[in-house]
Protein backbone atom coordinates (compact mmCIF):
# COMPACT_ATOMS: atom_id res chain seq x y z
CA UNK A 1 0.00 0.00 0.00
CA UNK A 2 1.26 3.25 -0.70
CA UNK A 3 1.86 5.96 1.93
CA UNK A 4 -0.96 7.80 0.38
CA UNK A 5 -3.44 4.88 0.55
CA UNK A 6 -3.01 5.20 4.78
CA UNK A 7 -3.28 8.53 5.23
CA UNK A 8 -6.18 8.90 3.12
CA UNK A 9 -7.67 5.89 5.00
CA UNK A 10 -7.14 7.60 7.90
CA UNK A 11 -7.94 11.09 7.02
CA UNK A 12 -11.75 9.29 5.89
CA UNK A 13 -11.79 8.14 9.39
CA UNK A 14 -11.54 10.83 11.70
CA UNK A 15 -11.20 14.52 9.84
CA UNK A 16 -15.03 15.99 9.72
CA UNK A 17 -16.52 14.99 5.84
CA UNK A 18 -16.87 18.67 5.15
CA UNK A 19 -14.93 18.32 1.75
CA UNK A 20 -15.29 15.66 -0.83
CA UNK A 21 -11.44 15.05 -1.39
CA UNK A 22 -9.37 14.26 -3.69
CA UNK A 23 -6.67 11.15 -3.59
CA UNK A 24 -3.77 13.44 -2.79
CA UNK A 25 -1.77 13.74 0.38
CA UNK A 26 -0.02 17.14 0.14
CA UNK A 27 3.86 16.80 1.61
CA UNK A 28 5.59 20.07 0.33
CA UNK A 29 5.39 22.81 -2.38
CA UNK A 30 7.94 25.30 -4.18
CA UNK A 31 6.93 27.60 -6.47
CA UNK A 32 4.10 26.01 -8.65
CA UNK A 33 4.85 23.08 -7.62
CA UNK A 34 3.07 20.80 -4.80
CA UNK A 35 4.53 17.23 -4.38
CA UNK A 36 2.59 14.81 -2.28
CA UNK A 37 3.66 12.01 -0.15
CA UNK A 38 4.76 9.84 -2.63
CA UNK A 39 7.30 11.86 -4.31
CA UNK A 40 4.80 12.55 -7.17
CA UNK A 41 4.53 16.33 -8.15
CA UNK A 42 1.81 18.81 -9.52
CA UNK A 43 1.78 21.46 -11.45
CA UNK A 44 -0.38 24.10 -9.22
CA UNK A 45 -2.87 26.50 -10.69
CA UNK A 46 -5.35 26.05 -8.00
CA UNK A 47 -2.75 27.60 -5.53
CA UNK A 48 -4.88 26.45 -2.27
CA UNK A 49 -7.87 28.41 -4.08
CA UNK A 50 -5.94 31.51 -4.64
CA UNK A 51 -4.11 31.71 -1.68
CA UNK A 52 -0.65 30.63 -2.81
CA UNK A 53 -0.28 33.84 -4.80
CA UNK A 54 3.32 34.11 -4.35
CA UNK A 55 3.62 30.28 -5.39
CA UNK A 56 4.78 27.76 -2.56
CA UNK A 57 7.09 28.42 0.29
CA UNK A 58 8.20 31.63 -0.79
CA UNK A 59 11.25 32.57 0.95
CA UNK A 60 10.45 36.14 2.34
CA UNK A 61 7.16 34.75 3.78
CA UNK A 62 9.29 31.75 5.26
CA UNK A 63 12.15 33.71 6.72
CA UNK A 64 9.18 36.52 7.95
CA UNK A 65 7.67 33.58 10.08
CA UNK A 66 11.09 32.31 11.01
CA UNK A 67 11.93 35.12 12.75
CA UNK A 68 8.45 36.09 13.90
CA UNK A 69 8.05 32.48 15.64
CA UNK A 70 11.25 33.08 17.79
CA UNK A 71 10.63 36.63 18.93
CA UNK A 72 6.51 36.47 19.78
CA UNK A 73 4.10 34.35 18.76
CA UNK A 74 1.02 36.00 19.80
CA UNK A 75 0.16 38.89 21.89
CA UNK A 76 -3.55 40.27 22.72
CA UNK A 77 -5.31 42.58 21.29
CA UNK A 78 -5.07 44.85 24.23
CA UNK A 79 -1.79 46.05 23.41
CA UNK A 80 0.15 47.45 19.97
CA UNK A 81 1.51 45.05 17.38
CA UNK A 82 4.39 47.05 15.33
CA UNK A 83 3.78 44.17 12.76
CA UNK A 84 0.07 44.75 12.52
CA UNK A 85 0.58 48.51 12.49
CA UNK A 86 2.70 47.94 9.74
CA UNK A 87 0.62 46.15 7.55
CA UNK A 88 -2.78 48.68 8.14
CA UNK A 89 0.09 51.41 7.32
CA UNK A 90 0.38 49.38 3.97
CA UNK A 91 -2.84 48.91 3.76
CA UNK A 92 -3.52 52.08 3.75
CA UNK A 93 -1.26 53.57 2.01
CA UNK A 94 -2.13 51.50 -0.98
CA UNK A 95 -6.01 51.47 -0.92
CA UNK A 96 -8.94 54.06 -0.49
CA UNK A 97 -8.98 53.06 3.10
CA UNK A 98 -8.15 54.74 6.26
CA UNK A 99 -8.39 51.78 8.91
CA UNK A 100 -7.95 48.06 9.20
CA UNK A 101 -9.57 45.35 11.25
CA UNK A 102 -7.88 42.28 11.72
CA UNK A 103 -9.51 38.69 11.59
CA UNK A 104 -8.46 35.03 10.46
CA UNK A 105 -10.40 34.19 7.31
CA UNK A 106 -12.75 35.59 4.40
CA UNK A 107 -15.46 35.16 6.44
CA UNK A 108 -14.44 36.59 9.36
CA UNK A 109 -13.71 40.22 7.49
CA UNK A 110 -17.08 39.80 5.99
CA UNK A 111 -18.61 39.48 9.30
CA UNK A 112 -16.82 42.56 10.31
CA UNK A 113 -18.15 44.40 7.33
CA UNK A 114 -21.78 42.81 7.45
CA UNK A 115 -21.41 44.35 11.45
CA UNK A 116 -20.01 47.79 10.48
CA UNK A 117 -22.63 48.44 7.99
CA UNK A 118 -25.00 47.60 10.31
CA UNK A 119 -23.83 49.54 13.25
CA UNK A 120 -23.16 52.51 10.84
CA UNK A 121 -26.54 52.81 9.28
CA UNK A 122 -27.94 52.10 13.06
CA UNK A 123 -26.01 54.81 14.55
CA UNK A 124 -27.06 57.43 12.03
CA UNK A 125 -30.29 56.74 10.54
CA UNK A 126 -31.89 54.39 13.27
CA UNK A 127 -32.46 50.75 13.79
CA UNK A 128 -34.40 50.57 11.05
CA UNK A 129 -32.06 50.76 8.03
CA UNK A 130 -31.04 47.01 7.90
CA UNK A 131 -30.86 45.85 4.86
CA UNK A 132 -27.91 44.70 2.58
CA UNK A 133 -28.95 43.54 -1.04
CA UNK A 134 -26.37 40.85 -2.64
CA UNK A 135 -26.06 39.35 -5.62
CA UNK A 136 -27.18 36.05 -6.91
CA UNK A 137 -24.79 33.69 -7.03
CA UNK A 138 -22.30 35.27 -4.58
CA UNK A 139 -20.08 33.54 -2.38
CA UNK A 140 -19.18 35.56 0.99
CA UNK A 141 -18.19 32.61 3.64
CA UNK A 142 -19.59 29.50 5.57
CA UNK A 143 -20.96 31.46 8.86
CA UNK A 144 -24.17 32.16 9.17
CA UNK A 145 -24.26 35.91 8.70
CA UNK A 146 -22.29 35.03 5.13
CA UNK A 147 -24.53 32.06 4.08
CA UNK A 148 -27.18 34.68 4.74
CA UNK A 149 -25.25 36.98 2.40
CA UNK A 150 -24.96 34.37 0.08
CA UNK A 151 -27.74 32.93 -1.75
CA UNK A 152 -26.88 29.71 -3.07
CA UNK A 153 -28.84 26.66 -2.04
CA UNK A 154 -26.73 24.05 -1.86
CA UNK A 155 -24.51 26.84 1.12
CA UNK A 156 -27.88 27.76 2.85
CA UNK A 157 -30.00 24.74 2.74
CA UNK A 158 -30.22 23.08 6.45
CA UNK A 159 -29.34 25.74 8.12
CA UNK A 160 -32.59 27.89 8.77
CA UNK A 161 -33.46 30.39 9.78
CA UNK A 162 -30.57 32.79 8.45
CA UNK A 163 -29.94 36.08 9.21
CA UNK A 164 -33.03 38.77 8.16
CA UNK A 165 -32.34 41.34 5.82
CA UNK A 166 -30.85 40.48 3.13
CA UNK A 167 -32.01 40.86 -0.54
CA UNK A 168 -30.40 39.54 -3.88
CA UNK A 169 -30.36 40.43 -6.96
CA UNK A 170 -28.51 39.81 -10.16
CA UNK A 171 -25.18 40.34 -10.43
CA UNK A 172 -23.89 42.88 -13.21
CA UNK A 173 -27.80 44.16 -14.00
CA UNK A 174 -28.19 48.31 -12.41
CA UNK A 175 -31.60 47.97 -12.65
CA UNK A 176 -32.61 45.23 -10.33
CA UNK A 177 -30.40 47.13 -7.61
CA UNK A 178 -32.56 50.44 -8.58
CA UNK A 179 -35.40 48.28 -8.09
CA UNK A 180 -34.49 46.47 -4.41
CA UNK A 181 -33.71 49.77 -2.57
CA UNK A 182 -35.92 50.78 0.10
CA UNK A 183 -35.45 53.07 2.93
CA UNK A 184 -34.90 50.02 5.09
CA UNK A 185 -31.41 49.44 2.47
CA UNK A 186 -28.17 50.40 4.40
CA UNK A 187 -25.42 49.06 2.17
CA UNK A 188 -24.63 46.47 -1.01
CA UNK A 189 -22.23 44.08 -1.14
CA UNK A 190 -20.70 42.68 -4.00
CA UNK A 191 -17.75 40.73 -5.29
CA UNK A 192 -16.40 42.99 -7.93
CA UNK A 193 -15.41 39.43 -10.00
CA UNK A 194 -17.73 36.29 -8.40
CA UNK A 195 -15.15 33.84 -7.88
CA UNK A 196 -17.08 30.71 -6.49
CA UNK A 197 -20.01 31.58 -8.74
CA UNK A 198 -18.16 31.27 -12.12
CA UNK A 199 -15.80 33.67 -12.49
CA UNK A 200 -18.29 36.39 -13.58
CA UNK A 201 -17.23 39.31 -14.45
CA UNK A 202 -20.06 42.10 -14.67
CA UNK A 203 -20.46 44.49 -17.49
CA UNK A 204 -18.06 47.65 -18.48
CA UNK A 205 -19.47 50.69 -16.16
CA UNK A 206 -21.66 48.66 -13.86
CA UNK A 207 -19.80 49.11 -10.60
CA UNK A 208 -19.86 52.47 -11.30
CA UNK A 209 -23.58 52.69 -11.66
CA UNK A 210 -23.62 50.63 -8.27
CA UNK A 211 -20.98 53.27 -6.79
CA UNK A 212 -23.34 56.35 -8.23
CA UNK A 213 -26.51 54.62 -6.77
CA UNK A 214 -24.76 54.16 -3.36
CA UNK A 215 -23.99 57.82 -3.48
CA UNK A 216 -27.51 59.09 -3.88
CA UNK A 217 -28.97 56.88 -1.65
CA UNK A 218 -26.52 57.29 1.72
CA UNK A 219 -25.59 53.41 0.90
CA UNK A 220 -22.36 51.78 2.18
CA UNK A 221 -20.83 50.13 -0.74
CA UNK A 222 -18.89 46.60 0.44
CA UNK A 223 -16.49 45.03 -1.80
CA UNK A 224 -15.40 41.10 -0.80
CA UNK A 225 -12.15 41.24 -2.51
CA UNK A 226 -11.17 38.10 -0.24
CA UNK A 227 -10.25 36.03 -3.77
CA UNK A 228 -9.91 38.75 -6.74
CA UNK A 229 -7.33 41.03 -4.27
CA UNK A 230 -3.90 40.95 -4.22
CA UNK A 231 -2.45 41.39 -7.30
CA UNK A 232 -5.05 38.27 -8.65
CA UNK A 233 -6.74 40.49 -11.55
CA UNK A 234 -3.56 41.74 -12.37
CA UNK A 235 -3.94 44.95 -10.23
CA UNK A 236 -3.57 45.51 -6.11
CA UNK A 237 -7.44 45.20 -5.80
CA UNK A 238 -9.71 44.33 -8.17
CA UNK A 239 -11.71 47.16 -7.63
CA UNK A 240 -8.95 49.76 -9.11
CA UNK A 241 -9.79 48.62 -12.55
CA UNK A 242 -12.97 50.24 -12.70
CA UNK A 243 -12.41 53.64 -11.62
CA UNK A 244 -14.45 53.35 -8.31
CA UNK A 245 -13.92 53.07 -4.71
CA UNK A 246 -15.64 51.62 -2.10
CA UNK A 247 -15.90 52.13 1.51
CA UNK A 248 -15.43 48.90 2.84
CA UNK A 249 -13.40 46.20 1.54
CA UNK A 250 -12.51 42.76 2.67
CA UNK A 251 -9.42 40.65 2.05
CA UNK A 252 -8.15 37.50 3.17
CA UNK A 253 -7.08 34.54 1.45
CA UNK A 254 -3.57 35.89 -0.44
CA UNK A 255 -2.87 38.64 2.05
CA UNK A 256 -0.13 36.52 3.58
CA UNK A 257 0.34 34.34 0.60
CA UNK A 258 -0.36 31.35 2.93
CA UNK A 259 -0.95 31.74 6.33
CA UNK A 260 -4.35 32.51 7.25
CA UNK A 261 -5.07 36.14 8.16
CA UNK A 262 -8.47 38.09 7.40
CA UNK A 263 -8.85 42.21 7.02
CA UNK A 264 -11.75 44.39 6.58
CA UNK A 265 -10.64 47.88 5.35
CA UNK A 266 -13.17 51.00 5.61
CA UNK A 267 -12.66 54.71 5.34
CA UNK A 268 -12.40 56.87 8.35
CA UNK A 269 -16.35 58.06 8.29
CA UNK A 270 -17.34 54.63 8.57
CA UNK A 271 -14.64 53.16 10.87
CA UNK A 272 -16.24 54.95 14.22
CA UNK A 273 -18.92 52.59 14.18
CA UNK A 274 -16.94 50.05 15.30
CA UNK A 275 -15.45 51.21 18.50
CA UNK A 276 -13.90 49.88 21.21
CA UNK A 277 -15.94 46.55 22.52
CA UNK A 278 -18.32 46.43 19.69
CA UNK A 279 -16.14 43.75 17.39
CA UNK A 280 -12.96 41.68 18.16
CA UNK A 281 -11.02 39.05 17.65
CA UNK A 282 -8.18 37.35 19.74
CA UNK A 283 -5.92 35.74 17.24
CA UNK A 284 -6.53 38.58 14.56
CA UNK A 285 -3.35 40.60 13.10
CA UNK A 286 -1.48 38.95 15.60
CA UNK A 287 2.26 39.48 15.26
CA UNK A 288 3.29 35.75 13.73
CA UNK A 289 0.34 36.17 10.82
CA UNK A 290 0.79 40.17 10.52
CA UNK A 291 4.74 39.36 10.19
CA UNK A 292 3.90 37.33 6.88
CA UNK A 293 1.08 39.73 5.77
CA UNK A 294 3.80 42.35 5.44
CA UNK A 295 6.18 40.67 3.77
CA UNK A 296 3.34 39.35 1.37
CA UNK A 297 2.36 42.89 0.76
CA UNK A 298 6.42 43.88 0.14
CA UNK A 299 6.68 41.16 -2.32
CA UNK A 300 3.14 42.86 -4.34
CA UNK A 301 4.29 46.05 -3.52
CA UNK A 302 7.98 45.63 -5.07
CA UNK A 303 8.54 43.20 -7.36
CA UNK A 304 6.99 42.52 -10.40
CA UNK A 305 4.25 39.96 -10.09
CA UNK A 306 1.45 42.03 -10.78
CA UNK A 307 2.85 42.84 -13.67
CA UNK A 308 3.76 39.15 -14.42
CA UNK A 309 0.02 38.46 -13.56
CA UNK A 310 -0.91 40.71 -16.13
CA UNK A 311 1.13 38.96 -18.90
CA UNK A 312 0.81 35.61 -17.92
CA UNK A 313 -2.77 36.44 -17.59
CA UNK A 314 -2.77 37.49 -21.40
CA UNK A 315 -0.97 34.52 -22.38
CA UNK A 316 -3.17 31.92 -20.61
CA UNK A 317 -6.50 33.21 -22.04
CA UNK A 318 -4.82 33.53 -25.38
CA UNK A 319 -3.44 29.81 -25.11
CA UNK A 320 -7.46 28.93 -23.24
CA UNK A 321 -8.88 30.48 -26.39
CA UNK A 322 -6.74 28.27 -28.71
CA UNK A 323 -8.49 25.20 -26.72
CA UNK A 324 -11.99 27.00 -27.40
CA UNK A 325 -11.62 27.08 -31.34
CA UNK A 326 -10.61 23.84 -31.07
CA UNK A 327 -13.32 22.09 -28.88
CA UNK A 328 -17.29 22.69 -29.24
CA UNK A 329 -18.07 21.82 -25.69
CA UNK A 330 -16.17 24.64 -24.34
CA UNK A 331 -18.65 27.66 -24.66
CA UNK A 332 -16.59 30.32 -22.87
CA UNK A 333 -12.97 31.94 -21.48
CA UNK A 334 -13.66 35.14 -19.29
CA UNK A 335 -11.69 36.55 -16.74
CA UNK A 336 -9.14 39.11 -15.98
CA UNK A 337 -5.12 38.73 -14.84
CA UNK A 338 -5.04 35.44 -13.46
CA UNK A 339 -8.46 34.74 -12.29
CA UNK A 340 -9.77 32.57 -15.13
CA UNK A 341 -13.08 30.50 -15.92
CA UNK A 342 -13.62 28.38 -18.61
CA UNK A 343 -17.05 27.83 -18.97
CA UNK A 344 -17.80 23.94 -20.97
CA UNK A 345 -21.32 22.54 -21.85
CA UNK A 346 -20.51 19.74 -19.94
CA UNK A 347 -19.75 19.04 -16.39
CA UNK A 348 -16.39 19.68 -15.62
CA UNK A 349 -16.28 17.07 -12.43
CA UNK A 350 -14.21 14.49 -14.55
CA UNK A 351 -11.88 16.71 -16.15
CA UNK A 352 -10.86 17.92 -12.75
CA UNK A 353 -9.64 14.10 -11.41
CA UNK A 354 -8.54 13.04 -14.80
CA UNK A 355 -6.25 16.57 -14.38
CA UNK A 356 -4.94 15.35 -10.72
CA UNK A 357 -4.01 11.81 -12.26
CA UNK A 358 -1.50 13.38 -14.99
CA UNK A 359 -0.69 16.00 -12.19
CA UNK A 360 -2.52 19.07 -12.75
CA UNK A 361 -4.31 20.81 -10.10
CA UNK A 362 -7.19 22.54 -11.43
CA UNK A 363 -10.89 22.91 -10.00
CA UNK A 364 -13.96 23.71 -11.20
CA UNK A 365 -17.09 25.94 -9.55
CA UNK A 366 -20.42 26.55 -10.45
CA UNK A 367 -20.87 22.68 -12.02
CA UNK A 368 -19.02 23.85 -15.59
CA UNK A 369 -16.61 26.60 -15.07
CA UNK A 370 -13.02 25.27 -15.03
CA UNK A 371 -11.30 27.87 -12.36
CA UNK A 372 -7.61 28.98 -13.28
CA UNK A 373 -6.17 30.68 -10.65
CA UNK A 374 -1.79 29.64 -10.56
CA UNK A 375 -0.05 31.37 -8.04
CA UNK A 376 0.89 34.93 -9.85
CA UNK A 377 4.90 34.24 -10.33
CA UNK A 378 3.45 31.53 -12.60
CA UNK A 379 5.91 30.80 -15.96
CA UNK A 380 5.29 31.06 -20.14
CA UNK A 381 6.57 27.35 -19.93
CA UNK A 382 4.49 26.08 -17.11
CA UNK A 383 1.33 27.42 -18.85
CA UNK A 384 2.67 25.56 -21.95
CA UNK A 385 2.97 22.19 -19.92
CA UNK A 386 -0.42 22.97 -18.23
CA UNK A 387 -2.28 23.77 -21.70
CA UNK A 388 -0.67 20.75 -23.17
CA UNK A 389 -1.84 18.50 -20.22
CA UNK A 390 -5.40 20.26 -20.53
CA UNK A 391 -5.09 19.46 -24.07
CA UNK A 392 -5.02 16.20 -24.04
CA UNK A 393 -7.67 15.70 -21.43
CA UNK A 394 -10.05 17.46 -23.40
CA UNK A 395 -9.39 15.52 -26.45
CA UNK A 396 -10.76 12.45 -24.86
CA UNK A 397 -13.80 14.64 -22.89
CA UNK A 398 -15.06 15.61 -26.38
CA UNK A 399 -14.91 11.92 -27.95
CA UNK A 400 -16.80 10.65 -24.71
CA UNK A 401 -19.65 13.37 -25.08
CA UNK A 402 -20.11 12.76 -28.93
C1 LIG B 1 -13.02 32.22 -0.12
C2 LIG B 1 -13.95 33.35 -0.09
C3 LIG B 1 -14.57 33.76 1.11
C4 LIG B 1 -14.44 32.99 2.39
O1 LIG B 1 -13.15 32.97 2.88
P1 LIG B 1 -12.77 31.94 4.07
O2 LIG B 1 -11.37 32.31 4.40
O3 LIG B 1 -12.92 30.56 3.49
O4 LIG B 1 -13.71 32.17 5.17
C5 LIG B 1 -15.36 34.90 1.08
N1 LIG B 1 -15.54 35.58 -0.05
C6 LIG B 1 -14.96 35.22 -1.22
C7 LIG B 1 -15.20 36.05 -2.44
C8 LIG B 1 -14.18 34.08 -1.28
O5 LIG B 1 -13.63 33.70 -2.43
Amino acid sequence: MSTSQSWIDRGLTHVAATYGRYPLVAASGKGCWLTDIDGKKYLDFLAGVAVNNLGHCHPDIVTALQKQAETLLHCSNFYHIPQQIELAELLCENSFGDRVFFCNSGAEANEAALKLVRKYSCDNFGADRFEIIAAENSFHGRTFGTISATNQEKIRSGFAPLLPGFKFVPFGDIESIKAAITPQTCAVMLEPIQGEGGINVPPPGYLQAVRELCNQNNLLLVFDEVQVGLGRTGKLFAYQHDGVEPDVMTLAKALAAGPPIGTMVVREKYAAALGPGTHGSTFGGNPLLAAAGVAAMKVYLNSNVLENSVAMGDYLREKLEELRQKYSFITQIRGRGLMIGMELSIEGGEIVKTALEQGLLINCTAGKVLRFVPPLIVTQAEIDQMIDILDTILAQSGTETN
